[in-house]
């Protein structure tokens, strides 16, 4: 790799990081360097620690993530240089507009979309413009091509669940050179394509993932980003600038499990992509309409019914779906796929209820 300067690393923060105690992770060792107790904790914990063999929760974790960055190395065929492993996405991406959204140009994400962007945004007093996705909830390429201080969007889109395909995804980044492009695919496992084979392509382009979703882990926290090694690098300054010991030693090793399990993610995968089809199905036949998703949930909207009025008949009956009221979406609500007993409690009830409208 070259150590030249590429254009877009102008806007990045840059900073000389903490530099945390060594953890080594010897049987036998004398470690009186990052101030632990050297006593087990309270029985109830150490037998939890024992039997699901947690790692020895007395000590730090290890600060660099090795073995859960290393499985996700693998398991997706880059140096693990391109990994980093985050709190959950949330912690990845919040990072990310901390290191890479440090200019003094607004950077770019879609109107409708994930809506910690702006958040994170005024917090870090980040300049932003947002671009109206089009009629079909799409995202418009040429939008994308204005002077920028970063451009993130996720794919596919959240709450809309709409997937763009990888060649307006590369039309992006390509018109990009001189800023990150974050592509969020916290959905992605669910029949979308990953931009992450364009990472060897363009050293400015990160992608996130996350455990919460397709690898039913979000009670644990993890997410992870790939890129460039020189990206991951930044990224890991910021961090060590802010918490060494961001993953705990149980979500390192059940995460380190999750991913050595392959044909058990595709096989749930799999079984919600199937369930989410038939639901297209049901759900149109009672009237709603929805842009086509490729997520674990579907954007709908009732013909008739406003959305708000379907939303509290829900959850009168205990069943939570998400509404927004915010300007475009207000009239759409957002239905996680669940199991096909659950589905079939939503259809039903939902049979009955617009039956009576
Ligand atoms: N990105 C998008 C688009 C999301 O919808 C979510 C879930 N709220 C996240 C990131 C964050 O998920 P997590 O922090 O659980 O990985």
């Amino acid at each position: 790799m070259s150590v030249m300067e590429q254009s877009w690393e102008k806007n990045i923060r840059k900073c000389v990081p903490y530099v945390a105690g060594e953890q080594p992770e010897k049987a036998k060792m004398i470690k009186l360097n990052t101030n632990e107790c050297p006593y087990p904790p309270a029985p109830g914990v150490k037998k939890a620690e024992e039997e699901m063999n947690l790692g020895n929760l007395r000590l730090y974790p290890d600060q660099n993530v090795t073995s859960l960055v290393n499985a996700l190395a693998e398991y997706y065929h880059v140096n693990p240089k391109q990994v980093f492993v985050g709190v959950g996405s949330d912690d990845v991406l919040a990072t990310s507009f901390l290191t890479f959204f440090n200019s003094d140009k607004p950077i770019l994400f879609p109107d409708v979309t994930y809506s910690f962007y702006d958040v994170w945004a005024n917090l870090y007093r980040i300049p932003f413009k947002t671009c109206p996705l089009d009629e079909e909830w799409k995202i418009v390429a040429e939008d994308y091509k204005q002077p920028n201080g970063g451009v993130i969007f996720p794919n596919p889109n959240a709450p809309t669940g709409v997937f763009e395909p990888l060649e307006k995804v590369e039309e992006i980044i390509k018109a990009n050179a001189d800023s990150v492009v974050i592509v969020d695919e916290a959905y992605v496992d669910f029949g979308g394509e990953s931009a992450l084979p364009l990472v060897e392509k363009y050293d400015n382009l990160l992608v996130v993932q996350t455990f919460s979703k397709s690898r039913s882990m979000a009670g644990l926290r993890i997410g992870f980003c790939i890129g460039s090694e020189k990206l991951i690098k930044y990224l890991n300054d910021v961090k060590f600038s802010i918490n060494s010991y961001t993953m705990n030693r149980p979500a390192l090793a059940l995460g380190v499990e999750a991913v050595k399990d392959d044909a058990y993610f595709k096989m749930v995968t799999g079984k919600i992509i199937a369930t989410r089809e038939r639901v297209k199905k049901e759900l149109a036949e009672l009237g709603f309409t929805f842009p086509d998703s490729k997520t674990n949930f579907i954007f709908a909207s009732h013909k008739t019914v406003p959305a708000k009025e379907i939303f509290e008949a829900l959850r009168e009956q205990d069943i939570y779906v998400r509404h927004w009221n915010k300007p475009r979406i207000d009239n759409s609500l957002r239905i996680t796929i669940g199991t096909d007993e659950e589905m079939d409690v939503l259809i039903s009830f939902l049979k009955k209820y617009l039956a009576g409208k």
